[in-house]
């Protein structure tokens, strides 16, 4: 039997009727205030604009939603409170290496997006989209590596504070290691709470790639008791990036919709965010970046509407429907998925795939 069907078997009523009130279209939690020059090498404090400019393009439904800031309190949940006073009032540098208060000024809305998206997930039982990065080098009193407070960590311990989560998974797939996020982990004693991974040092290289798609399934077993996954679908695993990488387009693409639908399969909501990325064009543009991120988004919003189809229609079990890409036209589409006329392509199916939902 192989892993997908397994999951479908073990899981055949994790999709109940909750999940039919879910919109078509993708909740995207975004605000202009998340958005600065940070000055810097990496463009992820002015990268969430450029990005939800080139998923409107797409043409996929989206439903902007404002996220709410997090309060200094809840950034104390997982953060010594004298740092995170510190970096705000820019007595101490963020994860840019500056003091910045346009930076500064961003930071509860960079993490507020991603504790807002995770709340959407667990209130619709599929995923949200946290257009966000640069979480996982910042530490409980440290911040480094273009991270100044670590938006995952945040997320998580508000939410065990709330009660309503009592383990969450992080799936890391940025290029490099959240040592950040293992710090707060072991400083707050969460290694009960918390399931941390990240596939860069098991697989990362280009012999590992293929390897690495035959075992997310297995990989994802690691979530299984979990109410909620973060994934961090990071762009700069790609193999031409700069600070790369393993991991062509086309294998990016499929990690996404492997990792999406596997957790659709195992009923576990996903709020999913950007982490790394620095490739840029020959323009100096960060395009490159961009094009993987469209196609993270086109493979969530594929297992998202195939989600509402199969919770829609009784008749149509949503395993048949869920395997059919996985097993039939993962490598075409992946074929299909080179920008920007993959993009396109994936699109058209989409979109056919939308209006037959809506009769
Ligand atoms: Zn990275």
């Amino acid at each position: 039997m192989n892993d997908i069907a397994r999951f479908t078997l073990q899981n055949p009523t994790q999709h109940n009727a909750k999940s039919a009130a879910i919109e078509q279209s993708i909740p995207v939690f975004y605000c202009p205030k998340m958005v600065a020059d940070a000055a810097s090498f990496s463009p992820s404090a002015g990268k969430p604009a450029l990005v939800v400019e080139s998923w409107k393009a797409l043409g996929v439904p989206i439903e902007f939603r404002e996220p709410q800031p997090v309060s200094v309190e809840q950034f104390s949940l997982a953060h010594a409170p004298k740092f995170v006073a510190d970096v705000l009032h820019g007595r101490r540098e963020n994860g840019f290496g500056n003091r910045l208060p346009a930076v500064a000024a961003t930071l509860p809305y960079t993490s507020g997006v991603m504790l807002s998206a995770a709340r959407e997930a667990l209130n619709n039982h599929q995923g949200a989209v946290a257009p966000c990065s640069g979480f996982h080098h910042a530490g409980y009193d440290f911040a480094g590596g273009f991270c100044t407070f670590n938006g995952l960590m945040v997320t998580v311990t508000v939410l065990l504070a709330e009660g309503l989560v009592s383990k969450v998974g992080i799936l890391d797939c940025d290029q490099h290691w959240g040592n950040g996020t293992d710090d707060i982990i072991d400083r707050l004693h969460l290694q009960d709470q918390v399931v941390h991974y990240g596939p860069t040092r098991e697989f990362g290289t280009p012999a590992r790639a293929e390897a690495f798609l035959a075992n997310i399934q297995q990989i994802l077993d690691l979530f299984r008791d979990c109410d909620l996954v973060l994934y961090q679908a990071g762009a700069d695993p790609h193999i031409d990036d700069p600070l790369g990488g393993w991991l062509t387009t086309e294998q990016l693409y499929q990690r996404d919709r492997e990792v999406l639908m596997g957790l659709r399969l195992l009923g576990i909501p996903v709020a999913w965010n950007l982490a790394g990325g620095y490739q840029r064009d020959e323009n100096d543009s960060i395009r490159p970046v961009l094009d993987i991120h469209d196609n993270t988004f086109l493979a969530f919003a594929e297992v998202y509407v195939d989600a509402a189809s199969a919770d829609s229609n009784l008749e149509s079990p949503m395993a048949s429907s869920v395997i059919r890409p996985l097993q039939g036209s993962v490598k075409s589409s992946c074929t299909i998925s080179m920008h920007p006329c993959v993009r396109r392509s994936a699109l058209t199916s989409l979109l056919t795939q939308a209006k037959t939902i809506h009769k």
